[in-house]
């Protein structure tokens, strides 16, 4: 049961073969049992995912049923969810209890699938490792003192450790793909606007998306069909038809161009990684893809223009926590500046306080020229490289993350050294593109993930792109030691 795919669930629940009761309890079981070795769950939401589990059988019998009735996932705690905490991973918003659903876990509930619960998360999603967490850092079930990537390492632990068939997760610079690549996942960030930010808390306002992270490319199609679309209610969501992503799966690759930009293959890269991801191309091309090698010469900048703008748009973001409308507030203060200090000195951990930092500095007066605009100007080079290459080619591929899952505590006392994990990731989020991880292979017993980047609203070609991968390997199938 437990490591069938989403896509294999709904058939079973289709045919009758076990109910959403069933799957949902065997669920709760396991994670109750098991979540103490990764603490990949900050709230499990029990009593509710069994009247949901109810609620979707009743829909089974009646015929009412679309792919996702009766599945369990799992939402990242980023995710306002109604009547159940939302934290962000922040003890800011410990006591934090949303007054409505997110657009995103509005469709689901629509589609009468089962929230298991809320995923562990970096602090308002600003990590790599998920060490930056309130409640404890989570623990990768590959590796017992590994991390599983941030900032949707809860997500990507649970699914990975099969406390969850699939989940939910956000990426602002990388925090899909990432732990997708960590943990032996596939998921993919979609283009921006796609899904709906409605009810996601914000970190970078301008770089977040919310997508699907699963065990196989076929099932973050099935997650994606329910989260995509146009909403109202955000500004930024995409008013443009979305597709059937399970429809063309299937599609041969013969013909397709595959760019590999020399600048992902730099000097950071793990040779060990960068021979497992050649496999991977070379398996392309026995499925009849073209190779091109490209260059998006301005690759080595996403960092230092990421860690501006996305500091300075979390240090807009995140005034709004000042104790008064919601969220943590200090005991007794003297006065309104003693309440503000000490709230937001208490509530917030050292990593968002020291974006809060470098994005009001990047912000002020007198520095905002030299920092910010020039960050907007750099960001543009990169898009623009990018819609260069891809008059070229139909997908750029390259490495996910410059090495397998790394130690807990190895980065955490050198946070520049934690932001080059981000190298391969973040450029695409500055651009808008949509991308993907798969697995495809392993280093020292440690899974390995293959970046796959798009055109604009190509989530559909990606999602082929790699379902096709997947049809010809077994990476994905690889599951964590003792599972
Ligand atoms: N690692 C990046 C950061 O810390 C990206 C995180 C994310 O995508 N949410 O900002």
């Amino acid at each position: 049961m437990f490591s069938k795919t989403i896509a294999q669930l709904a058939i079973g629940l289709k045919k009758g073969e076990f109910s959403s009761c069933e799957i949902t309890q065997s669920y709760l079981d396991r994670i109750n049992a098991q979540d103490k070795k990764y603490n990949s769950y900050i709230t499990v939401t029990a009593e509710q995912a069994m009247q949901q589990a109810k609620a979707a059988d009743t829909a089974i019998a009646a015929g009412n049923a679309v792919t996702m009735t009766g599945i369990p996932i799992a939402h990242k705690d980023i995710f306002c969810t109604k009547g159940t905490r939302t934290s962000a991973g922040s003890k800011m918003l410990d006591n934090f209890i949303a007054p409505y659903d997110a657009t995103l876990i509005e469709k689901f509930n629509a589609a009468n699938s089962v929230s298991l619960g809320k995923t562990n998360m970096d602090e308002f999603a600003m990590g790599s490792s998920n060490e930056n967490s309130y409640y404890g850092a989570v623990t990768n079930p590959w590796g017992e003192n590994r991390v599983p990537g941030g900032s949707s390492g809860g997500s990507a632990a649970a699914v990975a450790a099969q406390l969850a068939p699939g989940a939910t997760g956000t990426d602002t610079g990388g925090s899909i793909r990432q732990p997708c690549a960590l943990t032996n996942l596939s998921g993919i960030k979609p283009t921006y606007g796609r899904v709906s930010r409605f009810g996601m808390i914000a970190f970078a306002s301008s770089l977040d998306q919310a997508g699907p992270i699963a065990k196989t490319a076929e099932d973050a199609a099935i997650l994606l069909n329910v989260m995509a679309g146009f909403d109202p209610r955000d500004s930024t969501s995409a008013d443009k038809p979305v597709s059937d992503y399970c429809a063309s799966l299937n599609q041969p690759l013969a013909g397709l161009k595959i760019g590999l930009p020399k600048e992902f293959f730099s000097a950071e890269l793990n040779p060990l990684v960068a021979e497992q991801i050649q496999a991977a191309v070379k398996e392309y091309q026995a499925l009849g893809a073209q190779i091109k090698e490209i260059s998006l010469p301005n690759t080595a900048l996403s960092i230092p223009a990421y860690y501006i703008i996305a500091p300075a748009e979390a240090s807009s973001n995140l005034s709004r926590f000042d104790g008064v409308r919601y969220g943590h507030r200090c005991e007794s203060p003297v006065d309104l500046e003693d309440m503000y200090k000490r709230s937001r000195g208490e509530g917030f951990g050292a990593e968002v306080k020291r974006r809060i930092l470098v994005g009001t500095y990047a912000l002020s007066e007198g520095f905002y020229d030299a920092y910010y605009k020039k960050a907007q100007q750099i960001r543009r080079l990169i898009q623009q490289d990018y819609i260069n290459a891809l008059k070229e080619v139909d997908v750029i591929m390259g490495p996910t993350t410059p090495q397998p899952a790394f130690k807990i505590g190895e980065k955490t006392s050198d946070p520049v050294e934690m932001y080059m994990e981000d190298i391969y990731t973040l450029s695409l989020n500055l651009a808008g593109l949509p991308g993907m991880s798969i697995p495809c292979g392993l280093v020292d017993g440690l899974p390995v993930g293959l970046q796959i980047i798009g055109n604009y609203f190509a989530e559909e070609r990606l999602l082929n792109v790699a379902h096709m991968f997947q049809q010809a390997t077994d990476w994905h199938k690889n599951t964590a030691p003792g599972l």
